[in-house]
């Protein structure tokens, strides 16, 4: 079930990144020393009341240099076409501007559900400045402080109200999902026509009612269902933010988000860019399985030694995605385009595979003596048990003396003794340590 999306909406300077990153909150990246990729987020997942849901920063998104009016328009726009409740934040310390009332025009037009939240309100006495806010419509405003925290449970209570029922819709069925990512011109388009026109692949109309206006493509092949996902398809033409770098990240996002299989697609005759890196880093964060597709494989001058070297670059660029597969292809020629979905099916596997208990410990317990456990200060890491908890991706608990001495390098060790013993090729793990009770 895609997650419901919240956007924050409001002029500069009212608070908007403060309390963003309060209601992300610290995330640990485990791909933290990619630059780039967790710093200068405007997107991420948030939580309340045990209700996941995304987030968007619309302020982080550059629109320009266009005057703080127009500006004001495209960040509401974007709101309402990407999001299902919008924080409407205004400065209680400044009253209402002119923007604040242009910006409210437009929300107020959408029919979206707005929760109005008034910042910058830092102490009781201040509680009595938000009364003028009533005046822009949109019932009881909230009195927040970012810079203390305050005021923030209510204001999420009320957002959380405003998400729909979910539609009970995809989801449950067999149907694999995926999309394809990548920088503009890697031929993402010309990769899915090239997918969809293989023989015998049948193209489903389009699925009536879903969500917002991304284009997915639904198609049968060997009696299997895929809905590709089309990144392209989601661009609102003639809109200024369409064509900032972080608006481009933002819709692959979303994309990576109601995908199974992300496939990261590259310019093989341009190698890899840092931009590819931040957009496979994404699918990775978000427990997605993933494909490296190698495009325009067929402008490339080879010889016997350049699928190696390639292939070596590229691992010591992606370390953290080294579970990926590669696939070297030509959407132009249609050169090994036809392994693609057989791929997309492997790892689709994968990424929902689960491992009987027994096994599993067995396999633990063979690495715990094949490579005992790290002590750390006089103290030894204990494994008592672990568990698969979950799919998609696949995570695992592991039951520990004390979860601080289980370090990163250890819990790779585990990871890969994990893959090497039942394959998980082309999906992320994930692995937990809890302490006995
Ligand atoms: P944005 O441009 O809307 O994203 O605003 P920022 O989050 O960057 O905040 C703008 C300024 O307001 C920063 O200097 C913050 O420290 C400050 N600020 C944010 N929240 C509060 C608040 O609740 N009270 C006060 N007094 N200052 C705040
Ligand atoms: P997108 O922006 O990622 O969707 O990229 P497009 O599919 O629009 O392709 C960008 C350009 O690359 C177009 O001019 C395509 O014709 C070209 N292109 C796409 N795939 C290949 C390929 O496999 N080989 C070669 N030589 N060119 C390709």
């Amino acid at each position: 079930m895609p997650k419901p999306v919240v956007a924050i909406v409001g002029r500069p300077n009212v608070g908007k990144s403060t309390i963003f990153n309060r209601i992300v909150g610290e995330r640990i990246s485990i791909v933290e020393d990619i630059p780039g990729v967790t710093r200068d987020r405007i997107y991420s997942s948030g939580e309340w009341l045990n209700i996941d849901f995304n987030i968007i920063d619309t302020g982080g998104i550059e629109i320009g240099d266009e005057p703080l009016l127009v500006q004001m328009r495209e960040q509401a726009d974007l709101a309402i076409a990407e999001a299902d409740v919008i924080i409407f934040m205004v400065n209680g310390r400044e009253g209402i501007t002119s923007a604040d009332e242009e910006v409210a025009k437009i929300l107020f037009r959408s029919k979206k559900p707005v929760v109005l939240a008034v910042n910058k309100i830092d102490n009781f006495e201040m509680q009595q400045d938000i009364y003028e806010f009533y005046s822009l419509g949109f019932g009881d405003p909230y009195p927040i402080s970012g810079s203390h925290g305050l005021g923030l449970g209510d204001m999420l209570d009320e957002v959380v109200k405003s998400f729909n029922e979910p539609e009970e819709q995809e989801e449950d069925d067999d149907t694999i999902r995926f999309s394809l990512i990548g920088r503009p011109n890697v031929g993402k388009s010309s990769l899915t026509n090239s997918i969809l026109g293989v023989e015998n692949r049948v193209i489903v109309s389009d699925i009536p009612g879903t969500t917002r206006d991304a284009v997915d493509t639904p198609f049968t092949s060997d009696g299997k269902d895929y809905v590709v996902i089309d990144t392209a398809g989601m661009r609102k033409r003639g809109k200024v933010y369409e064509s900032t770098e972080k608006y481009s990240v933002l819709r692959a996002l979303r994309a990576i988000e109601r995908s199974d299989v992300v496939l990261v697609v590259i310019n093989g005759e341009e190698g890899i860019i840092e931009q590819d890196k931040k957009i496979a880093g994404y699918a990775h964060e978000a427990g997605r399985a993933v494909i490296i597709i190698v495009n325009k494989w067929d402008a490339i001058e080879k010889d016997e030694k350049t699928m190696k070297e390639f292939e070596k670059n590229l691992r010591s660029h992606f370390q953290f995605l080294d579970y990926a597969p590669i696939l070297y292809v030509s959407a132009k020629t249609t050169q090994r385009v036809k392994t693609i979905v057989p791929m997309i099916d492997t790892v689709a596997e994968n990424h929902a595979m689960r491992v009987p208990t027994n096994l599993l410990n067995d396999v633990i317990m063979d690495a715990v003596a094949m490579n005992p456990t790290p002590t750390s200060n006089t103290k030894r890491l204990k494994i008592n048990y672990m568990s698969q908890v979950a799919v998609k991706p696949p995570t695992f608990v592991v039951f520990v003396n004390d979860p601080e001495l289980l370090h990163f390098s250890y819990k790779r060790y585990l990871e890969n003794s994990i893959r090497k013993a039942f394959g998980f090729v082309g999906t992320p793990i994930r692995i937990i340590a809890r302490k006995k009770s």
